[in-house]
């Protein structure tokens, strides 16, 4: 590979990029390395990075300890299969994971990425009914807006509108979409935000395995924060009218919302809960799904008499190490004291985004900021922006939006937050 130049070309013509199309007509920007918030460019530049790879990289890059226990792990093994044999980092990222999850959440199922361990969660959903006789339970009770990746099941509990999923929407298993909740976190309260949620499960609760969505945070599906109220009451109609919950905690997880799980605003316990992202610290794909005894049991006496799923590289020790010194370096310090004061940053430095004309609505939670417009951002213009302003951002739909490592510094962030007035002060 010679120079640069012919690295871009070749990328383009038969690279495919995370929805993109082929060949590439937006830019990428070649990364010879990255440390700390810092991705380091092909051409010199230097980038601080405001969304943590897609709200993974929350250590930041490169990170000593995540690297330390990669290499100890790869002197004794980076893979064996799953199936018939164990091993250390395994068992003891399970443990720590059930450790700090909620109390009920006792069994854990690994899998490689987000999509997949949805996947898990709805069949886990679909088998508990169908072991306990009631198999006409199969279908699933969703928020408008929400996102829960890219295969087909996961697909299908995806907003049916702005997912763009209803181009497959022949293919994908009808489910039921209450409205989005629309009292915001930190709003007070109205009963009414939960009525279309509670007539659907209402009306066809013999029909519904599951209810699943992100709680307290609909973030791919448009960064909105809504009042945890809604959470539990959701949690406490599925109890009600014999349907399970389902949390999608791939995105809020590990501390990003303020809390270390965002169930604990609404102080409850689904019967089963996805994990992915930030679980390794973005250093290596990794996701979980963890499961309660009641209906890890239930399998147990159904016609299968097994759970009916094993990935290939389930439970892969690399990755399971990385996330165990991930989590213990979490542990390590008063990260909910630094999500605060990212909060109260982003608060501050992006107040100013309200004034300008093609802002909608700016609005922080945790380390979460989004700045939204009234108009979709065109990638190919703003993204540019962003990296001349020495920041690496990723927009989406009307959304300017920061998610940066925990690790991040104040003049740091601050070099984000300005850039994002600029760019939006631009438009
Ligand atoms: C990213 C995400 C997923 C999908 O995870 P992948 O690792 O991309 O498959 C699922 N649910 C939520 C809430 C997510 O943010």
């Amino acid at each position: 590979m010679d120079s640069l130049q012919k690295l871009i070309d070749l990328d383009r013509r038969h690279v495919w990029h995370p929805y993109a199309a082929m060949p590439n007509p937006l830019p990428v920007f070649p990364v010879r390395s990255a440390k700390g918030v810092r991705i380091e460019l092909e051409d010199g530049r230097s980038l601080i990075d405001g969304i943590s790879s897609w709200w993974t990289c929350i250590h930041g890059y490169n990170h000593p300890q995540l690297n330390t226990a990669a290499h100890a792990q790869i002197e004794q093994m980076s893979h064996v299969m799953f199936g018939g044999l164990t091993h250390r980092p395994g068992v003891q990222l399970a443990s720590k994971l059930i450790e700090i999850t909620p109390a009920e959440l006792q069994h854990v199922f690994f899998s490689d990425s987000g999509s997949v361990a949805v996947e898990v969660a709805m069949k886990m959903a679909v088998q508990y009914w169908q072991s306990k006789g009631q198999t006409e339970k199969n279908r699933f009770l969703t928020i408008r807006n929400g996102y829960h990746g890219d295969t087909f099941a996961a697909m299908s509990a995806c907003d049916p509108i702005n997912g763009m999923h209803h181009l497959f929407s022949g293919m994908l298993m009808p489910q039921y979409f209450a409205d989005a909740p629309q009292v915001r976190f930190g709003e007070d309260w109205q009963e009414a935000d939960i009525a279309s949620f509670a007539s659907l499960l209402k009306e066809n609760s013999d029909h519904i395995a599951s209810a699943i969505f992100e709680p307290v945070v609909q973030n791919a599906g448009g960064v909105r924060f809504y009042h945890p109220e809604y959470v539990r009451r959701a949690s406490e109609l599925c109890k009600q009218y014999d349907v399970l919950l389902i949390l999608d905690e791939i995105a809020t997880g590990f501390g990003r919302t303020g809390k270390l799980f965002a169930c604990e605003y609404a102080d409850i316990s689904p019967d089963i809960m996805c994990l992915g992202k930030a679980l390794s610290g973005g250093f290596i794909s990794l996701a979980a799904t963890l499961t309660t005894t009641h209906i890890s049991q239930t399998f147990s006496e159904g016609e299968a008499g097994v759970f009916m799923h094993g990935p290939t590289f389930m439970g892969n020790p690399l990755a399971c190490a990385v996330a165990l010194a991930n989590l213990e370096l979490l542990e390590s310090y008063d990260w909910s004291m630094k999500i605060k004061k990212i909060e109260a940053q982003l608060r501050l430095e992006l107040a100013s985004c309200q004034a300008l004309s093609a802002v909608k609505d700016v609005r922080v939670l945790g380390a979460i900021a989004a700045v939204e417009l009234h108009d979709p951002v065109n990638m190919s213009i703003v993204q540019p922006q962003f990296v001349e302003r020495g920041v690496w951002l990723r927009p989406f739909g009307r959304l300017l939006y920061t998610m940066p490592p925990y690790i991040i510094q104040p003049e740091e962030l601050s070099a984000i937050t300005s850039a994002i007035y600029e760019v939006a002060a631009k438009l």
